[in-house]
């Protein structure tokens, strides 16, 4: 009977999973999916491996799910498609481990009540993540679980990385530069010494471009300085959110715009970005089509901004090796790719234009300083592995 690692991904309204075989201790994808609108218009889909839909459901408007419902739902869906399997974990996709959880961690209910102390941290998504881990236990308490952290793979970064200037009144809160996308940095990093063994060992920008974007510094494996800092909203430029803003801004909105702290977090997540200022929409394939001024002023600040902080990862580096693109927009658009190597050709970038059209790995030329890669990411299968990992080491102890 073949072992199956379940991975989910719960967001406010939506809930994300994959399904791993354990095949001679190799990890293989055998569904995925999601459930989404859980609150408006619950809708689920599931594919197989090779991306053909094996199953879908739609609620209609005015129906609700709440999470319990829809994990129920999911599980009946697996054990119907999934006869000869045997369930032996479930691995979770959780935003925050603040300064205690560096590492993935088997949850139990002391783990889970630290978790849930660092919801003031990430408020939109900690509540979240961390349902679906209650809602398993509850009814089966014997499976193993994981929480595999956004933030972890930043744990590597100095001190001075991580510090703001500001007093420790404040910082001592746990008010700190903690970085996120860390699944996908992480997996990016396990992925480049067979891609690209030079970018593995040197000084490598990843590149994350998704809907969230970030950009990590990594050095020899290890993450160095990151974009984002104590929320997901600093940074790049995003689809709804603004990235780097001087605070002073955020205290006029206060002051003389006569707005609320949850008016302006409205605005800062999901009004700003590429949306805010294109007014058009928040998805680069729609601003890429568009012959709407704004969405090209848009797309400049985009890439800009992405210019300016590729300098900033550079200088915490000491140096480039290797530019890695990865996510949504790094992965499909080779406009966006393009435009970034010839912002940053001045650091040794040399596209190869065929290549980039292509879609890589390799998209810069041999003669360049700096080379460029597009490696997809897989969040998904990293916290397979940490699942797995964790769960063997558990079998591993219970027989010696
Ligand atoms: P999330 O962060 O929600 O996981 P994704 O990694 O899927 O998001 O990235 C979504 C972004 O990728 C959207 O802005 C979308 O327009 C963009 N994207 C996807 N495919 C393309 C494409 N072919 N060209 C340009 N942008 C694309």
């Amino acid at each position: 009977m073949a072992d199956v690692i379940l991975v989910l991904n719960a967001g406010s309204s939506s809930i994300k999973f994959s399904a791993f075989d354990v095949k001679d201790d190799e990890l293989e994808l055998v569904t995925r999916g999601q459930v989404e609108g859980l609150f408006s218009s619950p809708h689920f889909v599931a594919f197989d491996s090779k991306g053909e839909k094996t199953g879908e459901n739609k609620w209609g408007d005015g129906q609700k799910l709440e999470h319990a419902d829809a994990i129920a739902y999911l599980g009946a869906f697996l054990r119907g498609h999934g006869a000869g399997h045997r369930l032996i974990g479930v691995g979770h996709r959780v935003v925050h481990g603040g300064a205690q959880f560096t590492k993935p961690v088997l949850t139990s209910p002391e783990v889970l009540d630290e978790l849930e102390k660092l919801t003031p941290l990430a408020p939109l998504h900690q509540p979240h993540n961390l349902k679906p881990i209650r809602i398993v236990a509850e009814r089966n308490p014997d499976l193993p679980q994981v929480a595999c952290f956004d933030t972890a793979f930043h744990a590597t970064q100095a001190p001075l990385a991580q510090a703001f200037a500001l007093p420790e009144s404040i910082t001592k809160n746990g008010v700190r530069r903690y970085g996120f996308h860390g699944l996908s940095y992480e997996y990016i990093a396990s992925a480049l010494p067979d891609i690209a063994p030079d970018a593995a060992r040197g000084r490598t920008v990843v590149a994350h471009l998704g809907n969230g974007a970030s950009l990590c510094a990594i050095h020899a494996g290890k993450s160095i300085a990151s974009t984002m800092g104590f929320t997901a909203v600093d940074g790049l430029m995003m689809g709804t959110r603004c990235g780097n803003l001087d605070p002073g801004v955020i205290l006029y909105m206060l002051d003389e715009l006569g707005m609320n702290a949850r008016e302006i977090e409205d605005l800062l997540y999901r009004g700003s970005g590429l949306l805010g200022v294109s007014g058009v929409s928040g998805d680069m394939r729609a601003l890429l089509a568009s012959d709407d001024e704004r969405a090209r002023f848009a797309i400049d600040l985009y890439v800009y901004r992405i210019g300016r902080e590729i300098g900033s990862m550079s200088a915490a580096l000491q140096g480039l090796d290797a530019i890695v693109f990865t996510a949504g927009i790094g992965e499909h658009s080779k406009e966006i790719r393009q435009r970034v190597c010839e912002q940053a050709a001045w650091w040794g970038i040399e596209l190869d234009r065929k290549a980039n059209e292509s879609g890589g790995p390799r998209i810069s030329t041999a003669s360049g300083k700096v080379s460029a890669w597009v490696i997809p990411t897989n969040e998904e299968l990293m916290i397979a592995r940490h699942t797995f990992a964790l769960i063997d080491d558990k079998r591993e102890g219970a027989s010696t």
